[in-house]
């Protein structure tokens, strides 16, 4: 048995957390173990996750098929250097990924995080116009709300206003931002679209490339829009010279109840990056996908070559896992369990929208939002969610939800009854 007080003391010394301060203020859970659905917390018992750890244990934890995929590659070798070297797990997770990726996408960067996958896709962008000549194409647009993860580049993508890196503003280069995308899945306002298609055709000439989450904005705020802009940035791209990254970290591998959040367009992306699920949680790996006119392009330079090379590109461990993460989602009728979630979200989060300081309640696919009024108190509408017996996260004032694609049933309605109580404790212990 682990000495759980001496655990959080060494934490509290010197260990920082993601958007902690030092030392942190709320102490954390001491995860002993974790298996399905299921984390074994240390004075707690078991939590039911409605978090799948931030997207990405989409098959739930400790799985035996994933679990054995680790083992096998363990016993092979877990890590070589991908210069001059490569090896099965990587070659076939690439050709998996371009097979599964909407058509067009041919050319596989393996990458070790979400955010070193969009500084890789940034970097494409910017080297391919230098490349051809016109290396005055060098910033990138947006829409507000948006967050593409934390190194530098993508920082300066990511919501300008109610973001995490506010802070640096005037530090950051300075890319330009459309208005957020109007909310909601089926709403379509033809006067937006002309919106995005005018500040790409006016900034056309300084542009490399636009770059958006596809359907879901996730951490810069929960929202959801219409596929039909992704088809206008589409068309206002190609009419202008400019390329088009799609950042699927969040939604990829059916989380928005398509494969690809594309999917729902029938769109191609000259970029794409991917990450969070792509291992089923497991390892941190992240891939950016490009067509062979981006290749192609950066080919045609003075530096032909994209000077990117993590020290752990290609992992064979997190590519076999990867691997086995993918067959693992597409041997099973995974819409039909994303479909199957939504509904139970849909009915267990229907309470909430009678609570006086809920503003919105939204379902995607697997994905379930409740927006409070206000900045959700994260000790109380944690603690009661952890009485519910449940794993949540909030932010802001985000109560939300993306359970492990094999939660049954009875956890789906677990969650919200706890999502309901952590909205219903917030606004309490506002008041
Ligand atoms: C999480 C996330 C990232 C960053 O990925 P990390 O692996 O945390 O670096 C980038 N973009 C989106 C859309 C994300 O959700």
């Amino acid at each position: 048995m682990p000495d759980v007080k001496e655990i959080l003391a060494l934490d509290r010394a010197h260990v920082w957390h993601p958007y902690g301060p030092m030392p942190g203020r709320q102490e954390p859970l001491v995860v002993e173990s974790a298996s399905g659905v299921r984390l074994r917390v240390a004075g707690v018992g078991e939590l039911v996750d409605g978090m799948s750890s931030w997207w990405s244990a989409i098959h739930g934890y400790n799985h035996p098929v994933l679990n054995a995929a680790a083992r096998d590659q363990l016993d092979r070798m877990s890590h070589v250097m991908f210069g001059g070297l490569t090896h099965e797990p990587a070659v076939r997770l690439a050709k998996r990924l371009v097979d599964l990726t909407p058509e067009g996408l041919e050319h596989v960067f393996l990458a070790d995080s979400g955010s070193v996958s969009v500084e890789v896709a940034l970097k494409m962008c910017l080297q391919y116009w230098r490349s051809l000549g016109r290396p005055e194409k060098r910033r990138m647009l947006t829409w507000r709300g948006g967050y593409h993860g934390d190194t530098w580049q993508p920082m300066a993508v990511c919501d300008p206003q109610g973001g995490m890196h506010s802070l640096w503003q005037g530090v950051l280069p300075q890319q330009v931002f459309a208005d957020l995308p109007p909310a909601g899945f089926d709403a379509y306002d033809a006067a937006y679209a002309e919106h995005l298609h005018d500040m790409i055709g006016r900034h056309a000439h300084e542009l490399a490339g636009v770059i958006v989450e596809p359907v879901v904005q996730g951490a810069g705020g929960m929202r959801v829009h219409s596929p039909r802009y992704l088809r206008a940035l589409r068309e206002a791209c190609d009419a202008h010279d400019v390329l088009l990254v799609f950042d699927e970290i969040a939604t990829g591998f059916g989380r928005t109840g398509a494969l690809f959040a594309a999917d729902h367009a029938g769109v191609t992306p000259d970029v794409m990056c991917l990450g969070k699920s792509l291992t089923g949680g497991y390892l941190t790996m992240a891939a950016t996908l490009c067509t062979p006119r981006v290749a192609d392009g950066i080919a045609r330079g003075e530096v032909p070559v994209l000077a990117h090379g993590p020290t752990f590109m290609g992992n064979p461990l997190a590519a076999a896992v990867a691997g086995a993460s993918i067959d693992l989602l597409l041997g099973q009728d995974w819409q039909t369990e994303v479909k199957r979630i939504g509904t139970g979200l849909t009915a267990a989060l229907a309470p909430a929208a009678e609570l006086p300081y809920v503003r919105d309640v939204r379902v995607l696919g697997a994905l379930g939002v409740v927006q409070l009024d206000h900045q959700v108190d994260m000790a109380a509408a944690t603690a009661a969610a952890v009485r519910a017996g449940v794993w949540l996260r909030p932010f802001r004032d985000l109560i939300y939800t993306m359970p492990p694609y094999v939660t049954g049933d009875e956890d789906v309605a677990a969650i919200g009854r706890a999502v309901c109580a952590a909205a219903r404790a917030s606004g309490e212990a506002r008041a």
